[in-house]
């Protein structure tokens, strides 16, 4: 069966969907799921984060992007799980993507053949909502939306379903928002809760449980590939994203009855 294929977006950056990425990622291959991470953002920071060198790495999403070489050369296996790493040649191919027909399906397409290999496959977006991104939503079948919850968070929402909408409309219908993962949250700031209440009455968004709390031991733990999981695997951080990994996994169709399992039914990974 090919893999369930989710795009983390928000074209705000600094919301965590970088840090949302890896760390489900890691936390969804401990649960013994085959993970592919696509690093769409040319800022490479997922490649960095995962312990490479963005501007070693040779082939790149930005050769597959153009065609050069199929996705399955572009492949890292790294300890836990693989990656298709990206640098900053990737904001070339952005330009000439725009000059091609099918420009929003590329990615799609190079991932079509080794969909089968994984389980799930996550792909990094950067932050804007330009022709990388709807490439990265054309691809996936379902979107998280990592939110920092603060005051005209609710703006930024309501453009990034907008584009949603198209893709549904232009270039993917089958896409499916998932729903909002709660980042760097305070439960003490009554601010924060109201935030996320609007976001689910307004837009009719799943927040995800639980919210992962604002800790300091998530800007101590990048590079050489360690995430907050290995850095600190008893902190309330770790626990989150362990539990989001667990609640993403829960629907898996060998988990529920046969007559359950519709074709309208939620993620199988
Ligand atoms: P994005 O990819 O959306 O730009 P990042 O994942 O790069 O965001 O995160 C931005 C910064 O916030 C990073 O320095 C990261 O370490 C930090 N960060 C992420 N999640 C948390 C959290 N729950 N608490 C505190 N800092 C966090
Ligand atoms: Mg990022």
């Amino acid at each position: 069966m090919a893999a369930t294929t989710l795009a983390i977006a928000n074209q705000k950056g600094g919301v965590a969907k970088t840090t949302s990425t890896q760390t489900l990622g890691l936390a969804l291959a401990d649960r013994g799921r085959r993970v592919l991470l696509v690093d769409l953002d040319p800022q490479g920071c997922l490649t960095f984060a995962l312990g490479l060198d963005p501007e070693a790495c040779d082939p790149t999403l930005h050769d597959v992007m153009l065609g050069r070489v199929k996705a399955a050369d572009a492949v890292y296996p790294l300890d836990r799980l693989d990656l298709v790493p990206t640098n900053i040649e990737l904001a070339g191919s952005e330009v000439q993507l725009m000059a091609r027909t099918g420009r929003e399906h590329v990615l799609a397409r190079a991932l079509h053949p080794i969909r089968a290999n994984y389980d799930v496959i996550l792909i990094d977006c950067p932050p804007s909502l330009g022709v990388l991104t709807v490439n990265g939503l054309t691809a996936a079948d379902e979107v998280l939306i990592p939110l920092q919850c603060e005051t005209l968070s609710h703006r930024g929402v309501a453009q990034l379903l907008d584009t949603i909408d198209d893709v549904r409309e232009f270039t993917n219908p089958r896409l499916r928002v998932r729903g909002v993962i709660a980042t760097m949250y305070d439960p003490r700031v009554k601010h924060a809760r109201d935030v996320l209440g609007d976001i689910r009455t307004r837009f009719g968004l799943e927040i995800l449980e639980p919210p992962v709390p604002r800790t300091i031991r998530f800007a101590e733990a990048p590079g050489q590939g360690v995430s907050i999981l290995e850095h600190a695997p008893a902190s309330a951080g770790a626990q989150a994203y362990r539990a989001l990994a667990e609640q993403l996994c829960a629907d898996a169709p060998e988990a529920r009855p046969p007559e359950a399992a519709s074709p309208g039914a939620k993620g199988a990974m």
